[in-house]
């Protein structure tokens, strides 16, 4: 990914914007304006003129750009408000704490048909926001859930489709190495990376008491084919009301990757080992949304709920 941090374009290090633990996914959008392809040493230069003309919009009371990202037609990926933080483009406090926004700069009039190195940089976005911004699944266009345009119909048809790579290839492949980061463990590392910790351990050639460092290179073994592994159920046990379970941690990260996160307690759906009636009620939504399960929304993962929401 060509990343280039706020500072490097000109932005204050850290944006003032509140924090969001979670969203439901991403939204794409576009500059809704003309817009000229330009060079890329110009791109920087049209970052800093939205965050200004942001900055001085007195009816929306912006404190900041208000996209979490934007992506230029050359692919680099311009930090906007950045990760955890909730935006302010998706048209109400609602919509906006609910999903991030990443803007192309493309226009509605003059330059409007993305070229390849626009999708793989927006689609690096997503894979960014997904693996630090503890975004889920969901991918949509600004024009769901809300009346506009954006983001024009050339990008929205690319985002039904899920927003593939470019030239047929899905989602970059895992990476060969990971890095490990200050409060990594192996468990988390395992799942971030979508593989089994044992087998993580296993390329690596660690053992009890599977000690790492930050800073430390490990190898990443190759995915099990099939997709994700199913966590054994924990027994109904751990989903009480109030109480907190370790299990509970697993289940956020399943609602936090499908996107059913809408109920909080106002800065985003946080994962934690509290069965909280939040918790309960995304559940419950995810229940409602499948039809072996809609019979009883409860709320309570039962041995079904669970294999579903992991598959
Ligand atoms: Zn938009
Ligand atoms: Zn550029």
């Amino acid at each position: 990914m060509k990343f280039v941090q706020r500072e490097d374009w000109g932005a204050p290090a850290s944006s003032p914007a509140s924090y969001l633990a979670s969203a439901r996914g991403v939204k794409i959008h576009y500059l809704g304006t003309e817009y000229s392809s330009r060079v890329h040493s110009l791109c920087d230069d049209y970052v800093r003129s939205i965050r200004a003309s942001h900055l001085a919009n007195v009816k929306e009371n912006y404190i900041d750009i208000a996209y979490t990202a934007l992506v230029c037609e050359h692919g680099s990926v311009f930090e906007g408000r950045g990760t955890h933080k909730r935006c302010g483009a998706n048209g109400s406090a609602e919509l906006n704490s609910r999903d991030y926004a990443v803007c192309a700069l493309l226009g509605s009039k003059g330059f409007t048909s993305p070229p390849d190195a626009m999708l793989h940089g927006l689609r690096d976005a997503i894979e960014w926001l997904r693996r630090d911004g503890d975004a889920g699944d969901w991918i949509g266009g600004h024009r769901d859930g809300y009346a506009t345009e954006c983001p024009g119909d050339a990008l929205y048809a690319w985002v039904q489709k899920g927003a593939p790579r470019p030239g047929g290839s899905q989602p970059a492949p895992a990476p060969d190495t990971y890095v490990v980061r200050p409060g990594d463990s192996l468990a988390v590392i395992a799942r971030r990376l979508d593989v089994a910790w044992q087998d993580l351990a296993r390329v690596n050639g660690l053992r009890a008491p599977y000690t790492i460092y930050p800073g430390q290179t490990l190898h990443v073994p190759e995915r099990s084919s099939g997709g994700r592994q199913v966590p054994a159920y924990p027994g109904a046990g751990a989903f009480v009301l109030g109480r907190t379970n370790p299990a509970v941690v697993t289940l956020d990260e399943g609602l936090i990757r499908g996107g059913w996160t809408r109920h909080h307690d106002g800065n985003g759906y946080q994962k934690g080992p509290r069965f909280s009636e939040f918790t309960r009620r995304n559940v419950a939504d995810f229940q409602r949304s499948r039809p072996e399960l809609r019979g009883d929304p409860d709320g309570y993962p039962g041995p079904l709920t669970w294999k579903l929401l992991f598959s």
